[in-house]
């Protein structure tokens, strides 16, 4: 059984509390390891480690700290297959899909080994007569990094990249479900160079967040997770006075206008309904089928939906099970849920046989796919974050739209349609942070940012691009006056430009 242990100053730490968590391989249902919970005193001591590393990696040249980011990028490419390897035996997702996650935490890193361009600040001569001033942009200090289980390396990576170039010291706190990802980018990130103390890793659940959340040596925090969560380490974080960006769950809405291609359409609810076993927060959930072309939507989603195997994700299936036996359950009460209230079951994952060997006690659930959803079934209410795809039913455009645009969530969405101009109309009026047009998960390039709108974030700044940049920097102005003979004396009035 494994010991996953903290990491800190560039080698595993044990901490002093004693608690573990159980880490299990949900294709197998076996316990292959032991993740250790810090207490208030562990994760002091590894915060204490992040923030006596700050001013020494604050002032390590940006020629240096750009040599170990490009020396990460290229150990992990060339070592990512052992990544994907560990995700899948954690998170159960299939190897292909852990491979896609840690090809997007990659465009991150690339984005970062940018960052002298990315942090250049201006200069304005003789702003007043003979006065200069110029802007730079300096670190805000240690970074708080909490994230989900469902993107074990990705969701990091969306923040750690740009917080370490940007000269900040990071503790990651990763989800106890599949923890050992973030170890072993710990690991990496010491053969790159990187000095002890800029990259740690705090495990447990309420009492380490809590620590960071609060704790004054702690200057920024970056979390994704649900929504419920995400509301409190905002409220929690900003009473602490730090920088907070928190990034919550979702409810994809696809909308297929009538005259959309039909089999793209169909093709793209299948994989974003069920790659990843719906544990995505860009999943499609909601399918909205606009006018006469749904019966024959759902019967081409069913037909594909049909040919979909379920199993062990180092088999490479269509699609893994899901993280714990208790989400496997919530999912499936879910299901249960949506048959009593009346909606239509077109396919029941219940009923599903996983492929390969060693699945007899693993967290199973084949997609699901309902017809006839209606707006106050909690299968269309609720965040479910499993394979279950809801097609519900509208006679106009208006009427997706305002299903959208009335929702609690605003992460995602899609539209399918060959209308350019009901296109632009739909990515102009719906209140949702990121629009794919025939593109049904728009996840955006590291060189933009990624995040949602309303409850699916809280703060001002998504991840990475240019706004990770600016949430990891602070930027100073400064005014500058060499002496010359022609200051002017003695003025009590406040500067004016001259
Ligand atoms: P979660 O909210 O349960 O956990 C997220 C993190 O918070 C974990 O590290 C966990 O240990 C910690 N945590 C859990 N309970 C806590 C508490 N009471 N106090 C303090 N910290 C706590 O989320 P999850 O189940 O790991 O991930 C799935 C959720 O994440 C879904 O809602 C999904 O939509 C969301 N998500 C959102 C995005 C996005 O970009 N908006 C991306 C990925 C996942």
């Amino acid at each position: 059984m494994a010991e996953i242990l903290h990491w800190m100053d560039n080698k595993p730490f044990a901490g002093t509390s004693g608690e573990v968590g159980p880490v299990t391989n949900p294709a197998t249902g076996e316990v292959t390891g032991q993740v250790a919970f810090a207490s208030v005193q562990d994760a002091r001591t590894v915060i204490d480690a992040a923030a006596a590393a700050f001013p020494m990696w604050r002032d390590t040249s940006l020629a240096k700290r750009t040599a170990i980011l490009f020396a990460f990028r290229e150990l992990l490419n060339a070592r990512k297959d052992e990544l994907a390897a560990i995700i899948t035996a954690e998170h159960g997702k299939v190897l292909s899909d852990a491979a896609g996650e840690i090809s997007r935490g990659l465009e991150v890193v690339e984005f970062a080994c940018g960052i002298p361009h990315l942090v250049k600040g201006g200069f304005t001569e003789n702003a007043s007569t003979n006065v200069d001033v110029h802007s730079v942009l300096q670190p805000v200090g240690p970074a708080a990094i909490i994230s989900p289980f469902n993107f074990p390396a990705m969701v990091p990576m969306w923040f750690f990249p740009v917080a370490i170039a940007a000269g900040n010291t990071v503790v990651i706190k990763p989800s106890e479900k599949d923890p050992s990802a973030a170890v072993w980018l710990a690991e990496l990130w010491a053969e790159a160079g990187l000095p002890a103390g800029v990259f740690n890793v705090l495990h447990g659940d309420k009492t380490a967040v809590d620590e960071l959340l609060t704790n004054p040596a702690i200057k920024s925090v970056s979390f994704v997770g649900s929504t419920p969560i995400a509301q409190y380490v905002y409220a929690t974080g900003t009473a602490a006075g730090k920088r907070v960006q928190a990034l919550g769950g979702a409810k994809n809405h696809a909308v297929i206008l009538p005259d959309a291609d039909l089999d793209l359409a169909a093709d793209s609810m299948v994989n974003a309904g069920f790659g990843s076993a719906g544990e995505r927060c860009m999943a499609v959930s909601v399918c909205v089928a606009v006018g006469e072309i749904a019966d024959e939507l759902v019967a081409k989603i069913a037909e594909r939906t049909r040919t979909l195997k379920t199993g062990n994700g180092v088999d490479n299936p269509d699609m893994g099970p899901l993280v714990t036996k208790a989400h496997r359950d919530r999912v499936a009460s879910y299901v249960e849920a949506g048959e009593k209230a009346g909606a239509t079951v077109v396919i029941d994952g219940r009923d599903v046989t996983p492929v390969g060997e060693d699945t007899t006690d693993g967290f199973w659930l084949g997609p699901t796919l309902f017809d006839n959803v209606t707006t106050d079934m909690t299968i269309y209410t609720d965040e479910i974050f499993g394979p279950v795809l809801s097609v519900v039913r509208t006679d106009t455009y208006d009427e997706a739209l305002e299903l959208i645009n009335s929702n609690a969530y605003g992460n995602g969405t899609a539209i399918f349609t060959n209308d350019g101009g009901a296109a632009r109309r739909f990515a102009n009026e719906v209140e949702v942070g990121m629009v794919g047009i025939n593109v049904p998960i728009p996840v955006p390039m590291a060189y933009y940012s990624f995040g949602g709108w309303k409850n699916s974030l809280f703060g001002d700044s998504h991840a990475h691009g240019m706004e990770g940049v600016h949430f990891f920097t602070r930027t100073k102005a400064i005014t500058t006056r060499w002496l010359d003979p022609s200051h002017g004396g003695l003025n009590l009035g406040f500067p004016q430009n001259d």
